[in-house]
Parts: C-alpha cells; structure tokens; sequence
C-alpha cells in the first residue's frame, strides 16, 4: 500500500507553488495525496506554514497545534506522523537563538523541512515513518536556501485547471526595514527565460487561460544574472533588455505563445520600473492592463525610514507616467500604516495621495512588529489604537474609491474568466485578492465571456 500523504497549505501563492512541488515530488516517487476530507487517514501530515507577520505565525502554529491534538485524541491518527515545512522552519530553526528553534518549542512534530527541501521530501517521510515515537525530531533545514524550480520540476497544480500561478524568480535583494522575507527566502535567484517560457508554452496546452507571474520582486527578474563592464544591476536599476534577460523581455516571448490567454503582473517593486516596461505592458495584449505594485507609503519620511529606495516624487511621476503610457490600466497596490514614526502629516499625505491617484483595487495594513527586522529596532512605534484608527480611515477612503470605480463599469463591455458557475473574474481582478464578477450561469466554466456590465455590488460586478 503506498505510504498516503495529506497536506495543509497556508500563506501566499508562493508558498502555493511550493506545496504543488512537494507533491509532484511525492506522487513521482509513488506516495499518494489523501483528500482533504480524509486527512485523518494519512500517514503523514504536512502542514506547510507562513511565517510573513504576526497573524501568519500564529495561524501556522495553532495548525500545527490542531494537527499534534488530532493525532493525541483520534484513535485513528495515532500512528500520523507529521511534518513542518515552509517559512515558519526556515526561518527559526536556523534562528542563532537556540530558544527560537522549533524542535525544542514543538517536539511532538516529527521532522521540519525548509525551503530547499521542496523536492526531497520522500527520503524524509521514510525516514519519519521508521522514527520511533519519543526520538528527538528530523530537522533537515538549511540556512540561506537556494532552491528555485525549473520548468521539468515535477508538480501538481493546485489551482482550478484554466489558471496558473508561474514562479518567476526566488528570494529578494531588497532590505525593506519591515520584511523578514529576504531572511527567510534568501537572494534574489531568477529562472532563465527559456524554461519560464517553456512551462508557460506547457500550461497554455494543458487549456490554462491565465498565467500569474509571481515571486518576491517580479521587475527584478533576470537582473541577478545582469553582467559586464557597466551592466551590472543596481539596487535601482529599471527593467532594459539591453543589459540582459528581463521582466519586459519575458513579457514579449509570453506574449507570442499562440492561444488565448492572460499574463498577469503581481509583485512588482517601484524602483525597478522603466519606461521600456511600460511601453511592453502597452504593446503585448496578452497582458492584462493590471500592475500589482506595493507602494507602502508616500510620504518621503516614511518611505526612507522603510528603506523603500524611491521617494514621493518618484512614485508620483511613475504612476503618472504609467497610466498615460498603458490605457485603461488598473493598479493594484498596498500601504502599510501606523510604521513606527509615521507622524499625522505623513498619514494625511497618504489619505490625499489616495484621494489623487484612485488607485482602482487597493489594501491597507497596519504596521507589524517583526522580530528579526530593522524596523523592530526603532524609536517611535505607535499605540495600537492609533494604528487602528489609521487603518479604518484610510479603509474607509478607499472604499469610497472602490464604489466609484464600480460605478463607473457600469454600461461598460469587457472579457471575463469564468471560474465556476455564475462568477467570473476580469482583467483587473487578480485570483484571490479581488472581486468578482457575476455572470450568466450558462457562460462555461474555464472559458472567456463577453460580459456587459449593468450593476454592482460593493466589490464586485453585475453582467448580462
Ligand atoms: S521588496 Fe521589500 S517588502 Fe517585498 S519581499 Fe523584498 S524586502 Fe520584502
């Protein structure tokens, strides 16, 4: 009987992707994957955590804690051995504070793998699976990982057939003083265009109509490899396929893939756009007219204190020069608010920021405190009711944007992708993040749609 494997997947589509390896890993060296309903029945349970903010932490340890008391009350489970993977090990079981370690603070769990241990899954499971109960637990983790996968990597998609998240590149070179994320997931490390387009090339023929390009810092991708005299990137060099493989270099070699389909653009950073990206965007009609483009902050107190490399000006000037150079785009983006230090007037020039700019799809979080990141260590953090106050009023604005935005697609025709039945989503609504568009129940799952916009509610859209 083959050993039978149940997985519990948390955090971003990063992560998502990671888990999808794991399991092509696992189906290819002939483990089964029970169903989520029959996890009880596993032999081995993988929770794979997210370690982002504070939220994230928690929830992947009350999963691992569900898991442990599972197996403590269910006759059944008893024999369940499980195992941790993703951000939450990578970052602290190679933390230098021994006390931070997970096999000390979680000994019921059997073995924790990282992040470059994706594809080795198996040799662990049968290793755990002879472990005796009491041992002291497997912990395989390496620091600084350096994993990135290529376009034969076995994988399982997780995601509904007509759509696929495609990771891009690995790791980041940025120091944000808030982000824990270059720590956890090490350096930048980008594919090379050729198996990103051949994974992509495999996707589309498989009937996915929609490619999602992800990884921490999609606009750096390629310029890792960037070399010669005066071609080496820096850490605000913008996208130019003159000096090597780029964002806006992959973006014209997807775009000639034949099919019907959409590119879409997540993760982008400010400090790497170009004008060159700009007019690739504009060009390629396969993208979708959506950026997704965290900006953080605006006011240039701020925006140094996050060690963002781009100040207010900057910002202002791209996003004035991207809305004019790629028609009927919509920007997706993030603040984060109540940073420590942010004054009244550095949160009022984010409300008006706002108010100029209308950003049509737009997050607001408030600050979190990460250990481990510079930010932790400053001067002037701010009293959570502040941060919350902060956070409801600058929700509330963009609210007000989002109903006005949606009114305006009123009477407006455009191309959906039907999820399932009766909803779709269109070029500006990214899977998971934002809203809906509802539709006729005949229009075929999978499929495009003509739809004719006639209403709206809150997020999302009405068609005929
Ligand atoms: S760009 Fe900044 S926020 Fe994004 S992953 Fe890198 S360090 Fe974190």
């Amino acid at each position: 009987m083959p050993t039978q494997v149940g997985l519990i997947s948390l955090g971003c589509a990063k992560n998502l992707i990671d888990s999808e390896i794991m399991i092509g890993h696992l189906q290819q060296e002939g483990m089964t994957m029970t169903k989520e309903e029959d996890r009880d029945l596993a032999d081995v349970l993988i929770v794979n955590t997210c370690s982002f903010i504070d939220v994230a932490k928690e929830e992947s340890i009350e999963t691992i804690i569900q898991a442990v008391n599972a197996r403590h009350e269910d006759p059944a489970r008893e024999k369940q051995k499980i195992i941790v993977a993703g951000c939450l090990s990578q970052r602290f079981n190679v933390s230098k504070n021994e006390d931070d370690r997970l096999p000390g603070l979680l000994p019921e769990v059997d073995a924790f793998i990282g992040l470059d241990q994706v594809n080795q899954v198996a040799p662990i499971i049968r290793k755990v699976i002879n472990r005796a109960s009491g041992e002291e637990s497997i912990d395989t983790v390496t620091a600084k990982p350096q994993y990135i996968p290529d376009h034969d990597t076995p994988r399982h998609r997780l995601t509904p057939s007509h759509m696929a998240y495609v990771k891009i590149a690995e790791g980041c070179n940025h120091t944000c003083s808030f982000c824990i994320i270059p720590k956890i997931r090490g350096q930048h490390r980008s594919r090379t265009q050729e198996s990103i387009v051949r994974e992509a090339k495999a996707l589309i023929a498989s009937g996915v109509k929609e490619l999602n390009l992800i990884s921490q810092d999609t606009t750096y991708f390629g310029m890792d490899k960037w070399e010669g005299r005066g071609k080496r990137a820096k850490p605000t060099s913008g996208v130019d396929s003159e000096r090597g493989e780029s964002l806006a270099s992959l973006l014209k070699e997807l775009n000639s893939i034949e099919g019907e389909f959409w590119i879409r653009l997540l993760y982008t950073h400010p400090a790497h756009w170009s004008d060159e990206l700009i007019k690739t965007i504009a060009e390629c009609d396969k993208v979708a007219k959506y950026v997704d483009i965290p900006l953080q902050h605006i006011s240039d107190h701020m925006l140094s204190v996050m060690r963002r490399k781009t100040d207010g000006d900057y910002i202002r000037n791209l996003l004035r020069r991207m809305k004019a150079g790629i028609p009927n785009l919509a920007i997706r983006t993030t603040f984060i608010v109540g940073f420590p230090g942010e004054t009244e007037d550095d949160f009022e020039e984010l409300l008006e920021f706002i108010r100029e700019f209308r950003f049509e799809r737009a997050g607001i979080f408030t600050y979190s405190k990460e250990e481990g990141t510079h930010a932790n260590k400053l001067d002037g953090h701010i009293h959570h009711m502040t941060k919350q106050s902060r956070m409801r009023r600058a929700t509330s604005l963009i609210d007000e944007v989002a109903k006005q935005v949606n009114e305006e697609q009123v009477g407006r025709k455009m191309r959906v992708l039907v999820e399932e039945g009766g909803i779709a989503r269109g070029e500006w609504d990214a899977p998971d993040i934002d809203g809906r568009v509802f539709v006729p129940d005949e229009a075929k799952i999978g499929d495009f749609y003509d739809a004719e916009i006639t209403d709206w509610r809150g997020y999302d859209l009405v068609s005929k």
